[in-house]
């Protein structure tokens, strides 16, 4: 038996089940997957989840609601902004007719930025570039599977290896 706890460079494999405490829909869970590998303390987990799980062992479960704060943060107003129809004029001419509530995903310089589409007039289009969960609080069911060591190649990329982890 591995006497690791959560802490700051293990590498920790978790099964987890997120839901809106208002609604209990599930937002996201990793069963029927590959358990979800992070490396602690190397920003991949938003910050309330790390800090709730600090100090568990394997087979600890641990349940716990994050405020937006803990979580994604409050939306911002500054991601979301208007563009010209025109910008979209391949999209519409492919079939596809955007309206609001659209998930849609923008290619940019810093690689896809994925938006909900707030409005639609004649001329422009609304997207917002906020995280969907970004102004919710979070609750989170959580049992560790696995703790280990992270490698000293772990260490130098800033995330885990291996499956339910990185790729490369
Ligand atoms: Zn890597």
């Amino acid at each position: 038996m591995s006497e690791l706890k959560i802490a700051a460079n293990i590498v920790a494999s978790v099964h987890y089940t997120g839901t809106l405490p208002d609604s209990g829909d599930v937002f996201d869970s990793s069963e029927g997957r590959d358990p979800l590998k992070f490396l602690v303390g190397h920003r991949q987990m938003i910050p309330g989840f790390e800090e709730e799980m600090m100090g568990a062992a394997v087979g600890e479960r641990r349940e716990f609601t994050l405020s937006p704060d803990r979580a994604y943060g409050e939306p911002l107003e500054e991601l979301i902004a208007e563009f010209p129809k025109s910008e979209f004029a391949q999209l519409e001419e492919s079939g596809v007719t955007i309206e609001v509530g659209m998930q849609l995903v923008a290619q940019t310089m810093q690689g896809p930025a994925p938006f909900l589409v707030k409005a639609v007039s004649e001329e422009s289009i609304t997207a917002d570039f906020n995280h969907a969960l970004a102004g919710k609080s979070l609750t989170f069911s959580v049992e560790v599977v696995e703790l280990r060591e992270a490698t000293e190649e772990e260490l130098a990329h800033g995330h885990a290896h291996g499956p339910g982890g990185v790729e490369h």
